[in-house]
Formats: C-alpha cells, sequence, structure tokens
C-alpha cells in the first residue's frame, strides 16, 4: 500500500528550461506546508554509470553522501529542501535495462518474453515506489523532453501509476514555454498546445502547466492555453525567469501553485512558510559589495561542469553582502601567457576538482601566484594535490614532485594511490566516493572556520595525500589541519604565514546551500573581500 502522493514533473517543446530547478521549487513549496518530501531524477540515456559521463556534455558530477555519483538536478534538490539524497533518488534508462537483463539471466521471468511493457515499465515503477516510503510527497522529474524516443518507457511507466494508486494520489506537471514573439507583439501558445497534446497522445493529461516565459501571461492567455490544453485557469501557472535561481519558489507560490497542488492532491496542510526564502531574496537584492574569484580549470567553456561551485561562492557571497563575479580562467593559457596576465585584478583563486593531465602545470602556476601574492586561495580536491605539490616543489625544494595521477616515474610522490590500490587496472570502481568524517586540528584556522572538530563532508578521488612526506611538508610550514579520525588520511591542508589558504581533499561545494552557506565558502568570500579592500 503506497501512502505517499506523486508527483511527476515532464517538460515539453525545448530542454533547458529549468525542470529541475522547478522540481526543486515544488520540493521546497512542499516542505514550507510542513510535509515531508522525496525528490528523484530519471534520466533516460543508457548510461550505467553516469559519473563516467564528460562534464562537457553533461555538467557536473553531483556526489551523495551515500556515495552515489549522480546528475546534477539533484544538487538542485538538495539545495532547496532539506533533502539529503543517495542512490536511489537518481536511476537511468541504462540501470533499468541492466537490472531487467540480469534478472533475466538468473532466470527470473521463467521463459517469458521479456518486453518494454510491462517488464522495463515495472522495473521502473519499482524504483520509483522505492522513494515513497515515509515521505507526503515524492516529486519525480522526468528527463529529456516529451517526444523524445528515450523517454517513452518512462512516459508509460508514470502514466499507469494513476491507476495503480489512484488519481488522487498522483499529479502531473508538465513545464512548457510560452515565447514572446517581437515581431509578432504577443506570447505564444502553440508550442504549449502541441507538447500537451504530445503528453495526452500517450495517455497522460497534465494537471498543471508551469508555462516559461519572459512576462507575467495576462488572464486572457491562460484562459486560451487552459482551454486548449485542458486544464483548469488556476493551474496554467507563469514561470517567469528571475534573476536569481532563488527566487523561483516564492515567484511560484504568489502564482498560486502550492495551493493548487494541494488542492489537486486533497491535502490539508499548514499555510506555507515562505520568511526563510523572503529573507533569502531580501538580502540577494540588497548585496552592496562585489568580489571577483578566478576558478582556474579545464571545463571553463561550460560552467554547468562547476554548478555546485558556482552557487556555494554565490552562497559565500550572500553571507558577506556580496555579489561575486566568477572568472572562468583556462589553466592552459595561463602555461602560455602566465598567471598575472590573468591573475593580477582578481580577488581570490580556486583551484576545483579534476582529472587527467591538461592544464596541470598553469593550475600549479597559479597557485604558487596566490600563495606568493598572499592572495586568499582555496583548492578543491585536485585543487589541494596540486597546492601539496606546488609547495613540495616551490617551498621545500623537493623539484620535480608531483602527484602520481600525472607522473608514474616522479622521485617525489607528494599524492599518490594508497598501498592498497595500486594496480587496479579498471578505473571504474577505485573512487573514494561519499561522506567521510574528519576531525579538525584544535586551534586551526580550518577549526575556527566550522565553528567545531569533527565535520563530514563529500569525497570523489582516487589519489591521497603521501604520509611519507608529512615531515618534511609541514617542516616547511604546511598545515594539516584535517585528518580522518584515524590520522591517517590528509583532508584538509593551510600554509601558515598567509592571510587564507586552503586545500581540502574533499568537495564542500556539494553541501552549501543558499539559507545555510558553507562555512568554507562563506570565509573564502570574506577574505577575498577583505583582500579587496572592501
Ligand atoms: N584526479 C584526482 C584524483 O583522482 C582528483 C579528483 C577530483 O578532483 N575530484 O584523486
Amino acid at each position: 500500500m503506497v501512502k505517499a502522493k506523486i508527483i511527476f514533473v515532464t517538460g515539453g517543446v525545448l530542454s533547458s528550461l529549468g525542470k529541475g530547478l522547478s522540481s526543486a521549487s515544488i520540493g521546497a513549496l512542499m516542505e514550507s506546508r510542513g510535509l515531508k518530501i522525496s525528490l528523484q531524477k530519471l534520466d533516460p540515456y543508457i548510461n550505467v554509470d553516469p559519473g563516467t559521463m564528460n562534464p562537457f556534455q553533461h555538467g557536473e558530477v553531483f556526489v551523495t553522501d551515500d556515495g552515489a555519483e549522480t546528475d546534477l538536478d539533484l544538487g538542485h534538490y538538495e539545495r532547496f529542501t532539506n533533502s539529503v539524497l543517495g542512490k536511489k533518488n537518481n536511476f537511468t534508462t541504462g540501470q533499468i535495462y541492466d537490472s531487467v537483463i540480469s534478472k533475466e539471466r538468473q532466470g527470473e521471468y521463467l521463459g517469458k518474453t521479456v518486453q518494454v511493457i510491462p517488464h522495463i515499465t515495472d522495473e521502473i515503477k519499482r524504483h520509483i515506489l522505492a522513494i515513497t516510503k515515509g515521505v507526503d510527497i515524492a516529486i519525480i522529474e522526468i528527463g529529456g523532453t516529451v517526444g523524445d524516443i528515450e523517454s517513452l518507457p518512462f512516459l508509460e511507466a508514470i502514466r499507469q501509476f494513476k491507476f495503480d494508486i489512484g488519481k488522487e494520489n498522483v499529479l502531473y506537471i508538465h513545464l512548457t514555454l510560452v515565447p514572446f514573439l517581437p515581431t509578432a507583439g504577443e506570447v505564444k501558445t502553440k508550442p504549449t498546445q502541441h507538447s500537451v497534446k504530445s503528453l495526452q497522445e500517450i495517455g497522460i493529461q497534465p494537471d498543471i502547466l508551469l508555462c516559461r516565459t519572459d512576462r507575467i501571461l495576462p488572464p486572457e492567455v491562460k484562459l486560451k492555453i487552459a482551454l486548449f490544453c485542458n486544464v483548469d485557469k488556476d493551474a496554467v501557472i507563469t514561470a517567469r525567469d528571475v534573476e536569481s535561481v532563488y527566487e523561483v519558489p516564492v515567484v511560484f507560490h504568489q502564482e498560486g501553485l502550492d495551493d493548487k497542488i494541494v488542492e489537486l492532491l486533497n491535502i490539508w496542510t499548514r499555510a506555507p512558510r515562505l520568511e526563510k526564502w523572503e529573507e533569502l531574496n531580501q538580502k540577494i537584492k540588497a548585496l552592496k559589495h562585489k568580489v571577483t574569484i578566478a576558478i582556474v580549470g579545464k571545463y571553463v567553456s561550460l560552467t554547468d561542469a562547476y554548478k555546485s561551485l558556482n552557487e556555494a561562492l554565490i552562497h559565500g557571497g550572500i553571507s558577506n553582502c556580496s555579489n561575486v563575479e566568477l572568472v572562468y580562467v583556462d589553466s592552459e593559457k595561463i602555461e602560455d601567457k602566465g598567471a598575472d596576465s590573468f591573475l593580477s585584478a582578481i580577488d581570490g583563486i580556486l583551484v576545483p576538482g579534476g582529472f587527467g593531465e591538461r592544464g596541470i602545470a598553469g593550475k600549479i602556476e597559479a597557485i604558487c601566484y596566490a600563495r606568493e601574492k598572499k592572495i586568499p586561495f582555496l583548492g578543491i580536491c585536485l585543487g589541494m594535490q596540486l597546492a601539496v605539490v606546488e609547495f613540495a616543489k616551490n617551498v621545500c625544494g623537493l623539484k620535480d614532485a608531483n602527484s602520481s595521477e600525472f607522473a608514474a616515474d616522479t622521485p617525489y610522490p607528494v599524492i599518490n594511490l594508497l598501498p592498497g590500490q595500486k594496480g587496479i587496472a579498471d578505473k571504474g570502481g577505485t573512487m573514494r566516493l561519499g561522506a567521510y568524517p574528519c576531525v579538525l586540528k584544535k586551534g586551526s584556522k580550518a577549526a575556527a572556520i566550522y565553528g567545531k572538530q569533527n565535520i563530514s563532508e563529500r569525497h570523489r578521488h582516487r589519489f591521497e595525500f603521501n604520509n611519507a612526506y608529512k615531515d618534511i611538508l609541514a617542516g616547511h610550514g604546511l598545515i594539516l589541519s584535517g585528518m580522518s579520525p584515524d590520522g591517517e588520511l590528509v583532508e584538509i591542508i593551510e600554509v601558515k604565514d598567509h592571510p587564507w589558504f586552503f586545500g581540502c581533499q574533499f568537495h564542500p561545494e556539494f553541501k552549501s546551500r543558499p539559507i545555510t552557506p558553507h562555512p568554507m565558502f562563506r570565509e573564502f568570500i570574506r577574505a577575498s573581500l577583505e583582500n579587496r579592500g572592501n
């Protein structure tokens, strides 16, 4: 017996309309009414392991506490809600086929013909139901756009839910586009009509339409959409463009979205409490300072590759009343032209996580620049590893020090695989993934930043600080201020005699939320503002 109600979110007309943010905002609104929620993203591609997908094409890999490498939409879900998500909150077509095929291999289908309907669709439904336990509302986002061949099994599965659990327990919300045509001087509803028609053809009648547009839709346009798409007048919601994504929950509420959802699902809730969101938006509108942060990396042409990082920096800005201007610097260009030509007018320098050798020398140059010129620096994962390499080379005199990821034969492998990891050829399963505890050194700057000694942060890497170099690095002023509880793994480094120089082996950006910014980003922005002289 399924107790939760389920909201399915589909998208039409074109991609990138903000389905992930809309789903996250619906989650925020439901939580603001005191409901317990969960969220899930269904990805239509065939990859079984989204962790191996190229961030250039696909954007960031978001890592959960339980070590799942997931779609970046899960980052939106966590940032907008109180949910802590995991493996079961994201699945791909590839994973569904993989489990159906392995069941078939084990003879579970007893010689039956294995088909898309019912075997694939049943497997999809089983995965959806897995997140409905213990919550009032499960919000399920279907990736892709209605009309894609790939999404069809997902849509068929969600269509069946109305029959399986009853129509008062299921809601279909469709996000569509209502463009303004300057030559006609009006907004156009045809793309929405067509998109809804495609949904209806597969048996899904949307209950609510979120109409992405650049202006408030006038009542007559809403009426026309309602009439042609067969939805209630007050179920046509204007999803207008906003300056900050964090305005979306409040804007949706003003349009009556949450009222309509609880009415259609027939649930009684308390009135929504959106004070925290309103306060956040007031803060965003009142930002008075400005700080410029350089992100020195490889995927600089696609900022979605650093989605959580960008958001965490914005959160850090909000807690310091500051706008944050992000300047993406391609580290290979630093190799050609030198750090000074890109970094001289920058207030803080960040080297993010990454894989592969390309651009490494440029990142090391940027780190050296930050250390010598006393510019606030934050190195994340690969950024921390390279900060250790830079320190070993330029401060400890270990010329040719490197990470063994980039130079297997380096005389000084200051970053290395752990002994047990060596020789593992299959790169698929060797990473340290997910949440690990870390103990901060008493009296260190790190402990002051976090305001406590025991923390937990998320990881995604193979290589580690090589303990054989602990003494020489520490002897030259590298502070190892965060360690695994058994003292074996270095998690945070600081540089002595520098106003603000940190490296962390984990990814703090995955745990930052707009309402509760991560302390590491809050303090990095604060230090960068001080450096600017604000
Ligand atoms: N490539 C490095 C490693 O595997 C760092 C990974 C990262 O930055 N996420 O350890």
